[in-house]
């Protein structure tokens, strides 16, 4: 029996669980970090909020017995893969990075690269679309740009003087956010550079309306052996010495 443990909080992470929910000799634990009030749960096991760190995530590893582990976490949340290197390299457990490909501008597309908030933010003028979740939007309180800035749950940090919150979860349609960048006679839209289909239609739709994109780049992450399909993982696991 495997003991596999999936670092989530993605749809990629939780649709792996579902894709290896029914194999025999695997026994899969989902792990969340506890940000969403009211989260999509995969099948199976799962645990929730922070390991406390590398130290407390090595401890994890070995009191359950891990043998091995996916990081399927967001592209942006380049903190756990750090851990998650650093935990299994001191264990020598197995890991797995289960990375969704980054979005490239299509004919058609006004992208303005940044490397983080900060530069997003000197960048915002007029009416901004801003879709970069709740936790990194101080960098945009000072500006005097409006902005309608979309969520999954209330932002606790400082926010821009004006701005409309649109507490939604996805996946958005095309022709609802052309719409929304239409009724708010949106500017200019900030998005990092998630990858995937679940929140791609914004891009599109910005394209579609020739507006630009403030589009900030990947944070840096650990170089660990990588999937970016569910076939390539479950080959992954396949491969991996089968414990006594
Ligand atoms: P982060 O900055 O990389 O991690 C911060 C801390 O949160 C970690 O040190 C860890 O706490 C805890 N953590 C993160 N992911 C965890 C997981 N899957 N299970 C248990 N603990 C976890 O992460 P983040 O950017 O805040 O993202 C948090 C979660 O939201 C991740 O699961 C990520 O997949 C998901 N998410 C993030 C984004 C994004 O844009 N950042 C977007 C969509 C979903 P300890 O040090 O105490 O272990």
């Amino acid at each position: 029996m495997i003991r596999l443990l999936i670092l989530g909080g993605t749809g990629e992470a939780a649709a792996l669980a579902r894709h290896l929910a029914d194999r025999p000799n695997l026994h899969v634990i989902s792990s969340l970090a506890g940000r969403v009030a009211a989260p999509v749960l995969p099948p199976g096991a799962v645990r929730i909020g922070g390991f406390g760190g590398v130290e407390g995530l090595a401890a994890y590893l070995a009191a359950e017995g891990i043998d091995a582990v996916v990081d399927a976490t967001h592209p942006f949340a380049a903190r756990m893969s750090f851990h998650a290197a650093e935990a299994c390299k001191r264990l020598g457990v197995p890991l797995l990075a289960f990375v969704r490909p980054a979005w490239a501008p299509e004919p058609g597309d006004r992208w303005l690269p940044v490397a983080d908030m900060a530069a997003a933010a000197a960048l915002c003028r007029g009416r901004v679309f801003l879709t970069v979740g709740r936790q990194e939007l101080a960098p945009f309180a000072p500006s005097d740009a409006w902005f309608l800035i979309r969520a999954i749950d209330p932002p606790d940090g400082p926010l821009p003087a004006h701005h409309q919150l649109m507490l939604k979860r996805g996946p958005f349609t095309l022709a609802d956010e052309i719409a929304l960048l239409r009724d708010h006679q949106i500017d200019l839209l900030v998005s990092k550079n998630s990858g995937g289909p679940a929140t791609h239609a914004k891009i599109a739709a910005a394209r579609a309306r020739g507006l630009p994109v403030v589009m900030v780049e990947r944070p840096a992450r650990p170089a660990t052996e990588q999937a970016s399909s569910l076939d390539a993982v479950a080959g992954w696991l396949g491969r991996l010495p089968h414990t006594p």
